[in-house]
């Protein structure tokens, strides 16, 4: 795979709710090692789109080719394993258990099978990544807004990901932990890995996306670079609902 390759292409992506169409003709693409922005307004349908991709719903009609397979209407944990990961817009992390095993709960829908052993270890490289190194032991209950966001994102990444989808992953952090988690998402990507953002959060469309899509009443209505996107007229006019 080159670098500009599609990691993800959706095509004509369709789904309805009784008469409401919630994703109409979707197309997306996302290259390797792009971070592409999903934006639009409560309602227009990103995470409806998220869910189809990932599994969680499937499509009326479309197509969704990720890594060279085509997942439409597959089920989620076959698409988790072929290697697209996703955040929750809530927090999802397992509170009654300790930071290394909501990471190990990851591993274990990893390809191969790891030894007990090795999945310690690489519980621990994963939590050491998103900047929770050693607090493995520590029960998941005790942390902190942001580190149960960074404990999410390591357990994502436990599936070794070609694809990351983050569903407002940056909600609700304070101004200052913002900061941290743009940076943690940009250090991502350097690693290489592709990412889809569903996000609000207009700094980090504007430091982070190479691309935007952005969605209204479920269909696009805008694809461009974060700059032009967030300017265009129709964009504006759609999101403050003239
Ligand atoms: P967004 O993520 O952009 O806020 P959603 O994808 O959540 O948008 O919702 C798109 C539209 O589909 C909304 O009108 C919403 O009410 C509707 N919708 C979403 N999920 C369902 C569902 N399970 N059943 C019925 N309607 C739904």
């Amino acid at each position: 795979p080159t670098a500009q390759s599609p990691v993800l292409e959706v095509s004509a992506l369709t789904r309805a709710f009784g008469g409401l169409v919630a994703v109409n003709a979707l197309d997306l693409t996302v290259h390797r090692g792009e971070i592409v922005g999903l934006l639009g307004p409560n309602g227009s349908g990103k995470t409806t789109a998220l869910n189809l991709m990932s599994g969680l719903l499937r499509p009326d009609s479309g197509t969704i080719r990720f890594a060279g397979t085509d997942i439409a209407g597959l089920p989620a944990y076959r698409i988790a394993r072929l290697g697209l990961a996703r955040t929750f817009q809530l927090v999802r992390v397992l509170g009654g258990m300790t930071c290394s095993e909501n990471v190990r709960a990851g591993l274990t829908f990893h390809r191969s099978p790891l030894a007990s052993g090795e999945m310690n270890d690489t519980a621990a490289i994963l939590l050491e990544r998103v900047g929770l190194g050693g607090q493995g032991q520590r029960p998941a209950s005790e942390l902190t807004y942001i580190d149960q966001k960074r404990l999410e994102l390591a357990r994502a990444l436990a599936l070794k990901p070609q694809l990351l989808l983050l569903d407002e992953w940056l909600a609700g952090l304070n101004p200052s932990e913002l900061l941290i988690g743009i940076e943690l998402i940009r250090s991502l990507k350097n690693d290489g890995l592709s990412i889809l953002l569903v996000e609000h959060v207009m700094d980090a469309i504007r430091s982070l996306c190479d691309r935007c899509v952005v969605m209204n009443s479920g269909r696009k209505i805008a694809e461009d670079e974060p700059g032009l996107v967030l300017t265009d007229p129709v964009v504006i006019e759609a999101y403050l609902g003239v």
